[in-house]
């Protein structure tokens, strides 16, 4: 049986009914069971049937406050593929988050892997949008200008497409597809067929990023407006690259508005390139809010920042202006409302899939990359519940990423060794266990198979198109693999 947890004198934020006010909270058997005026707690302590001495108390600090909130839905994460952080948890309940979604990390091809290596271990709820590319949507480092003119992208055969989406019909909860004027429409109308087919919705990706004219990109933005359904979702709403929603001067342009009419939703996704400040000002002082807010955290943007991510980005949303529950209501309620998945609401009798939150009163800085802005106030995760299982989030002190690349190093000569040694032995590559040397080599270098497959593939493909690790070892096929691993023979 589930422990209850009490919640003595915290302020419940629940947007969808205006609601913002302090309050006990009982949690048991998975629901909210009571919300009552403060003081109340006392007595369900004492009462035999809430969990007597087995009940869990929390309450805020003396000088602080917690607020709980539906449970946060980071709709746009990255956690699986090329740009993927090695641990869901560390973007999920670690950092408060209770539910998160895989923008596009698995494809046709690693859906199973990205199941069995992110879904089921994680505590953190993970969903995924499936890319309509096989392998997975290939996204560049920062620096690295992969998601070039030259992109290729690798279908599945529908039935193969479907078969995966049956499969993983709890996971899978839409579409990913990554275009741009120099790729073409074509995948953007290979989406919009698929999506029709799945009912799924679809998120597609805007803000050029392969330097093509800026004239090009707008109209090739203007294009995919046109093609898109009530329900699907455009992210990166406030990107400041060429092909954006909102133009220099500061004015959304008019497709944005039919689209939005026609339901169509915009999402935010900042990552570390695809947030302007400006543009972001001067749309929502047009009244444009968006829809959903994520972070759009991926391995570079842990570096850069730690966790927790969604949190941050909700912080600079409030330092840009926005009503403290608008915010919560655009990470929560809509993200879930978005894809079909179902979160919980700190109100009686609704689910407990909540999240327990600080506002820090500190001055704190935000960038986008060209411009900062101060903020007066900020949120820090206290923890969250799923179906009422209470998860403390965690100090982030040193991320996974940075981790596994101290042990890169190590780990790649550990895997050059192995090799060395078949080969001495006259054996042929093909005799040789890939997955197996990774394994050992993790072992000895003390890696989560997460951080070890990770670690690989960013050596192993670093400035072409990125393949999910998972599909590198079952699909390339021995002689590829070789080619590409050559680089890091010692030999
Ligand atoms: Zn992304």
């Amino acid at each position: 049986m589930q422990q209850p947890t009490i919640l003595q004198s915290v302020r419940i934020i629940d947007p969808r009914h205006d609601v913002d006010r302090v309050a006990d909270v009982l949690i048991a058997d998975g629901i909210v069971r009571s919300v009552a005026e403060p003081g109340t707690a006392e007595q369900w302590n004492e009462h035999p049937d809430n969990g007597g001495e087995q009940t869990r108390l929390i309450s805020p600090p003396k000088d602080g406050n917690y607020l709980l909130t539906p449970g946060l839905v980071d709709c746009h994460t990255h956690v699986f593929g090329s740009a993927g952080v090695s641990r869901a948890d560390m973007l999920g309940v670690e950092a408060g988050v209770p539910i998160i979604v895989d923008a596009g990390g698995p494809g046709a091809a690693t859906i199973d892997d990205f199941v069995s290596i992110r879904v089921e271990p994680s505590r953190t709820r993970v969903h995924a949008l499936m890319s309509i590319e096989s392998g997975g949507v290939t996204e560049s480092h920062p620096g690295h200008n992969t998601t070039s003119a030259t992109h290729k992208m690798v279908t599945s055969s529908i039935d193969t497409f479907l078969g995966a989406i049956d499969r993983h019909a709890d996971v899978v909860v839409g579409l990913k597809v990554w275009s741009s004027a120099a790729s073409g429409l074509r995948w953007i109308d290979h989406g919009v067929s698929l999506s029709e087919m799945t009912s799924l919705p679809m998120m597609v990706h805007i803000g050029d990023v392969t330097g093509a004219d800026p004239d090009l990109s707008d109209s090739f933005t203007g294009d995919v407006l046109d093609r898109l359904q009530g329900g699907d979702v455009v992210t990166h709403s406030f990107t400041g690259l060429p092909g954006g929603l909102i133009n220099a001067a500061g004015k959304i342009r008019s497709e944005v508005t039919v689209a939005r009419d026609r339901g169509v939703l915009f999402d935010i996704a900042p990552g570390l390139v695809n947030l302007n400040f400006g543009r972001a000002v001067a749309a929502m002082e047009q009244g444009w809010i968006p829809d959903t807010i994520s972070s759009d955290a991926h391995r570079w943007f842990v570096e850069q920042y730690r966790c927790p991510s969604l949190l941050r980005v909700m912080s600079s949303f409030l330092a840009l202006g926005l009503a403290l529950s608008k915010t919560i209501e655009c990470a929560s309620t809509n993200a879930a409302e978005a894809f079909g998945i179902q979160t919980g609401a700190p109100r009686e009798g609704e689910v407990a899939t909540l999240s327990l939150l600080s506002l820090q009163e500190a001055p704190t800085m935000f960038s986008d990359g060209e411009t900062s802005i101060r903020g007066s106030e900020s949120l820090a995760p206290v923890g969250c519940f799923i179906e009422g299982e209470w998860i403390e989030a965690r100090e982030q002190a040193r991320s996974p990423e940075l981790l596994a690349s101290e042990h890169r190093v190590p780990f790649f000569s550990a895997i050059a060794e192995e090799l060395a040694h078949h080969r001495s032995h006259d054996e042929r590559w093909r005799g040789i266990e890939l997955h197996q040397l990774i394994h050992r080599a993790r072992r000895d270098c003390n890696l989560t198979i997460g951080e070890a497959i990770n670690s690989f593939y960013a050596e192993i493909s670093p400035d072409e198109t990125a393949i999910p690790a998972g599909w590198i070892l079952e699909q390339l096929g021995p002689d590829e693999t070789m080619k590409r691993f050559s680089p890091f023979q010692t030999t």
